[in-house]
């Protein structure tokens, strides 16, 4: 059929019509929730903070230095209940909880939650709650202990590996998947256990891509992380160094002019951190992801699928579009794993397919991650897909379109 110009035009504009009622929730839902969050950081966050700092006799010095904010972090009960309004039930159980998993959050992430309300995202993420009870699961339910060819490394692939260089963290995150080693003790790692690490690398030619990673290694000192990317560097088949992260969301603090300076000289470097709700999003985190692009570090964000935090559509996109604009690019989303103490987190493999399915098409593929799936005993990665493929052979495929249009491609050599 022919359509002359006017015809065409009108078609696309139609087509726009469509297009942005596909969309219209999402643009309310983002409009009350960007107003709703500007309320908590320019009126309640900043109070906090006033409070927190009050209370720790604290200068803005102070608290914009990370050494502080990890010497002052709150990790008792009755503390925390000078701030968040807890129960003397609710401070029971948590001071019972905290005997067998520890916590500790930051002044500065405390200063995000919700001083009413346990079942805000940010406390969750923090607070120990009743459900951590619960003993069904595993510790260890990726078999780490048996990937493990040297000290300090987990091995899964052929050509890349994990080196842990300390157990400790700013904040030791509720949903942790590696709880057994996080939060025992602030153990880093031995210089002979490094040592023995960056040993196996060198002597093992096909390793081209290392990963550093803890616990959280940007807990060490400038002086010594640096000794640890250096030695590493200088392996001539180490082609890309990775750091795993999570002070730019827990500890934004920590991410200096210094620290980005010494990390530059470094290249090729990448960053993978771990924001998991656009709450998180702050000025201060924002600042630190973009003190660490303007170094020229890739980042990339590494969310974890949470019941109550991010099962949701709309907060998953909100949070990939709000990191594309501190230019970090989402990179893997990871299904939970059956972890000891964190099953009040768990989703179904249909429910993030689900919001996979809804993201494409509906916001930049530079905002959509992988879906991803831990083997168990350590086997790696499973990449998850929604389904588009409704049948195929060898002369044809039949697809499915983002909106479920089913549309059918050939192949010139079939029929
Ligand atoms: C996740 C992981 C990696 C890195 O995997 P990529 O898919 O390359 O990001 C490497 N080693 C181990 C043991 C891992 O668990
Ligand atoms: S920062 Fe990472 S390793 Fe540390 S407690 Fe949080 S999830 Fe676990």
């Amino acid at each position: 059929m022919e359509h002359n110009m006017d015809e065409k035009r009108k078609i696309s504009l139609q087509r726009a019509d469509e297009l942005y009622n596909e969309i219209e929730d999402f643009l309310q839902f983002k409009e009350e929730f960007l107003r709703e969050t500007a309320k908590r950081r320019d009126i309640i966050s900043r109070q906090h903070k006033k409070e927190l700092m009050e209370y720790f006799g604290a200068s803005p010095e102070d608290w914009d230095d990370w050494h502080w904010q990890l010497k002052n972090r709150i990790s008792s009960v009755s503390t925390l209940g000078k701030f968040i309004r807890l129960s003397e039930k609710q401070q029971k159980t948590m001071a019972e909880i905290s005997k067998k998993y520890r916590w500790a959050t930051t002044p500065y992430y405390l200063s995000l939650m919700d001083y009413e309300d346990m079942s805000y995202p940010i406390n969750k993420m923090a607070l120990p709650s009743p459900e951590e009870n619960d003993a069904s699961g595993e510790l260890d339910p990726m078999g780490e202990e048996f990937t493990n060819p040297a000290p300090c490394i987990t091995r899964r692939y052929p050509n890349r590996l994990i080196v842990n260089v300390t157990s400790s963290c700013a904040m030791f995150c509720r949903h942790c998947q590696r709880r057994r080693l996080i939060g025992e003790s602030d153990r880093i790692e031995s210089e002979a256990n490094v040592s023995a690490a960056i040993e196996y690398i060198r002597n093992t030619r096909e390793i081209r891509d290392v990963l550093i990673t803890g616990g959280d290694p940007m807990m060490l000192p400038d002086e010594l992380l640096e000794k640890i990317i250096s030695r590493i560097r200088e392996i001539p088949h180490v082609e890309i160094i990775r750091i795993g992260t999570r002070v730019p969301v827990t500890m934004p603090q920590r991410i200096t002019p210094e620290l980005a300076e010494m990390l530059k000289k470094y290249h090729p470097l990448y960053i993978n951190t771990q924001f998991n709700h656009p709450g998180e999003l702050t000025e201060d985190a924002v600042r630190a992801c973009e003190r660490l692009a303007d170094a020229g570090i890739p980042i990339g964000n590494q969310m974890v699928f949470l019941k109550g935090i991010n099962n949701d559509k709309y907060i998953v996109q909100l949070l990939n579009e709000g990191l594309l604009k501190a230019r970090v690019r989402p990179y893997y989303i990871f299904h939970p794993k059956q972890v000891t103490g964190t099953k009040h987190f768990q989703i179904t493999v249909e429910e993030g397919l689900k919001i996979m399915e809804y993201l494409r098409g509906h916001t930049s593929g530079l905002a959509i991650p992988q879906y991803i799936v831990n083997a168990p005993n350590g086997y790696g990665k499973i990449p998850l897909l929604p389904n588009y493929i409704k049948e195929s052979d060898e002369s044809h495929a039949r697809l499915k379109t983002w909106e479920g249009r089913e549309v059918e491609i050939g192949y010139f050599d079939g029929q």
